[in-house]
């Protein structure tokens, strides 16, 4: 879609956002492809975002925490924390890298993900099981997207906290058929002066939108379709690369 403004060609300023409603509680082999096509026509181009929640429930990601028997490294953390040893040991478990153990657990996942927790949620679970995030969120949201019917970009969300700011926002754990970062560098800023170095993560700025229509506790509304959206369809990670983080050693000396 494309506006005329002063005579040039520019992206329509426009966007709609849609909250599917009518999901049922997710369970464990559900097909979340097939749920979504029968309760909203999707067009080419839409970008679907589903909460990470909802993923992670379709792939049997719940677990009961009496399966994890916590080693002493998650027994001496808990006690200092406060928190039942066995979610610790969860915690660990799906951690790659350990950043901070006080006064919360900071770590990245084994898909490069770093968040509090390792994302593992005691909310909109049920049965007081815990809800691990999928295993490889990117590979999920592509085989989600090749059951769309449609050639759509798939971002799988999560809600979460951010350094230096307060509050939680939706960022994007998987992506598919979109890229995670739109290159400006080399576009002429307004006085004709290339940009260097901007890379903008255009998954999280779009996974914090749906996020915001989503909510964060009972209302039931885990899928957002976007339309009006140009974007380009791949490339990039929002996962800082390890060996150019300039914080990560920084926390960890
Ligand atoms: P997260 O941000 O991925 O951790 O997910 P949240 O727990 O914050 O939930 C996001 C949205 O999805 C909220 O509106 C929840 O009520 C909703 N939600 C979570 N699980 C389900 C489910 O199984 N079925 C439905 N219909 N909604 C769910
Ligand atoms: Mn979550
Ligand atoms: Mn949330």
């Amino acid at each position: 879609m494309l506006d005329e403004i002063s005579g040039k060609k520019t992206e329509a300023a426009s966007l709609q956002g849609y909250l599917i409603r009518g999901i049922p509680v997710i369970k464990e082999g559900d097909d979340l492809a097939l749920i979504v096509r029968s309760l909203f026509d999707l067009q080419d181009g839409d970008v679907l975002c589903l909460a990470s929640t909802v993923v992670a429930k379709a792939e049997g990601r719940s677990r009961d925490l009496d399966e994890y028997s916590p080693g002493p490294r998650a027994q001496k953390i808990a006690l200092i924390l406060g928190k039942d040893p066995r979610f610790v040991q969860a915690v660990l478990d799906e951690a790659e890298d350990l950043l901070l153990d006080y006064p919360f657990l900071l770590v990245t996942t084994s898909f490069g993900h770093t968040c509090v927790n390792a994302g593992i949620d005691q909310s909109n679970v049920g049965g007081g099981r815990i809800l691990l995030l999928p295993e490889d969120p990117c590979a999920s949201a592509e085989a989600l997207r090749r059951s769309l019917g449609k050639e759509c970009a798939v971002i799988i969300t999560d809600t979460c906290g951010r350094p230096f700011r307060c509050g939680v926002a939706g960022v994007a754990v998987g992506w598919a058929g979109v890229a995670a970062l739109r290159d400006w560098r080399g576009a002429k800023d307004l006085h004709g002066k290339a940009l260097e170095i901007t890379l903008e993560a255009i998954v999280d700025e779009i996974a914090s939108a749906a996020n915001l229509l989503m909510g964060e506790a009972g209302d039931g509304t885990p899928a957002v379709v976007f339309r009006g959206l140009r974007y380009p369809q791949s490339g990039g990670t929002v996962f800082m690369p390890i060996e150019k983080d300039v914080i990560r050693p920084r926390i960890k000396s």
